[in-house]
């Protein structure tokens, strides 16, 4: 038994084994992963992170890991009107991409490194396959939820069932095997892209049906009986031991510039009467939905922290620079906001002037916000959010679902329903704090997230 940075463990202090990591090149996959690497760099493993150079990761953040970069450039389709659509052929593509000039990397660095094992996002499995044939056994990190899993894992039987690819009639239909999923909540119902979505969750499943563990960023308050299910039905050791942003000492691994100065600006606000408005890394929104959001919020009169990101608007001219906002907004909204392009998001949820959220439902992003108590506005875009969002509305009761075409009227409305006194949000308050509360139990000594961070630590000893 060894004290390592004050965690007891059965693991030993002085092994240095290496662990490495590869992460998907997406801020939602990047942090996460690093988060893990950053817990069990801290337990006493040495820390190789492989990375494309395509959105790379500063290495100057992480002194004590070593770096190996993968050359994707120039392999990866261009950006479309479609983020899903993008987003799924670029995750095949990295694997192509990164096979060959991986299996070179990788063969020379097991010429002189003891590696214990390679830790890979679950979207890599021809990344997990190489390592596999080169004798490394591998770990899955899956960056999104436990019930997110199961849908993936059941949705080739949903397709034969008929539920996707969906008609615009069968949204509000409930998938009665998978409650408390809609047709709506699945991935591939709005794109036109169905046969590479389904090919990307096949691939998903496949890479933690073969791996020799799964760690999810969950942690068992929250998703008890998903990961139940996962457990009987996957036949691999699965680690919940979320929430990773809480538990890891990691340094940011934000691709962005964080705005700081808006933790000081929040700092002048009072406790809990700040919306926090922002749609994470990939969803993008038209120009028509640019300027009926800020009205919504402007003409909600609430106080507001804004992340405006370069990008989020489709089809702007500079996807560089953040969008314009409409005439009068300045004027209409002059000391009761800020907008900024990209915010330090954990620490934003938990600071005590944030009252609630409007996002996008990232798991990231839902996972942030539960476990600092924030209840939020959903508005889902594509992928997992869907999903997300209904655990949010339906089965954490921590928020409402913003859907349908976004209007201003709808947005203030939804904003006074979340920050107004009373209910709906007095509600929705209550349950994101008793969700607070049982996720930081998971993170005590003998909680359920500490005691499989144990675990996986044994585990990978054994590998
Ligand atoms: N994030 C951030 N600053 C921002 C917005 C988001 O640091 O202004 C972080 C956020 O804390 C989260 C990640 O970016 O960890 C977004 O991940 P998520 O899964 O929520 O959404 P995605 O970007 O993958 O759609």
């Amino acid at each position: 038994m060894g004290s390592i940075g004050g965690h007891t463990t059965t693991a030993t202090a002085d092994r240095r084994r290496r662990v490495l990591f590869f992460p998907l090149p997406y801020q939602g996959h990047i942090n996460p992963m690093f988060q893990l690497a950053g817990l069990l760099h801290l337990r006493g493993f040495s820390v190789t992170v492989f990375h494309t150079d395509f959105n790379a990761p500063d290495k100057s953040r992480h002194p004590a890991y070593d770096f190996v970069p993968v050359p994707v450039r120039g392999c990866l389709p261009k950006g479309s009107s479609d983020a899903l659509q993008v987003t799924v052929e670029r995750i095949l593509a990295v694997n192509r991409a990164c096979e060959a000039p991986f299996r070179e990397r990788l063969a020379s660095l097991l010429a002189r490194e003891d590696v214990a094992c390679l830790v890979a996002d679950a979207h890599l499995l021809t990344l997990l396959d190489v390592a596999r044939g080169l004798g490394v056994p591998t770990l899955v990190l899956r960056t999104g939820s436990a019930a997110c899993l199961r849908m993936f894992a059941a949705f080739p039987a949903l397709c034969d069932k008929g539920y996707q690819p969906a008609q615009e009639s069968q949204l509000e239909t409930p998938v009665t095997e998978l409650p408390p999923y809609r047709v709506r909540d699945l991935p591939s119902t709005t794109s036109a892209c169905h046969g590479v979505i389904s090919e990307v969750i096949s691939r998903l499943v496949t890479a933690v049906t073969t791996s020799s563990g799964l760690i999810l960023n969950t942690m068992d308050a929250l998703e008890c009986g998903e990961l139940a299910s996962l457990r009987r039905d996957f036949g691999v050791p699965v680690f919940d031991i979320g929430p990773l942003h809480m538990l890891s000492p990691a340094a940011s691994s934000s691709l962005l510039l964080q705005d700081r100065g808006c933790l000081e600006w929040l700092d002048a606000q009072a406790p809990a009467s700040v919306l926090y408005v922002s749609f994470g890394s990939l969803a993008s929104m038209s120009a028509a939905e640019l300027v009926e959001t800020a009205w919504g919020i402007a003409n909600s009169g609430y106080t507001f922290l804004w992340v405006l990101r370069p990008g989020l608007v489709r089809g702007s001219q500079t996807s560089e620079a953040a969008p314009p906002l409409p005439d009068g907004f300045d004027a209409a909204t002059r000391g009761r906001g800020m907008v900024v392009s990209w915010a330090p998001q954990e620490e934003v949820l938990a600071h005590p002037a944030v009252g609630a959220f409007w996002t996008h439902c990232g798991w990231n992003s839902t996972l942030e916000s539960l476990c600092a108590g924030v209840p939020v506005i959903a508005r889902p875009c594509f992928g997992d959010q869907m999903g997300n969002a209904r655990y949010v509305d339906h089965v954490w009761r921590t928020g409402l679902t913003l859907d349908g075409v976004l209007e201003r009227g709808e947005v203030e409305a939804a904003v006074a329903a979340l920050m107004a006194p009373g209910e709906p949000g007095d509600g929705l308050r209550r349950r994101a704090r008793e969700l607070e509360s049982s996720a930081a139990d998971c993170m005590t000594k003998d909680g359920s997230s500490c005691t499989n961070v144990d675990k996986l630590v044994d585990h990978i000893l054994t590998l």
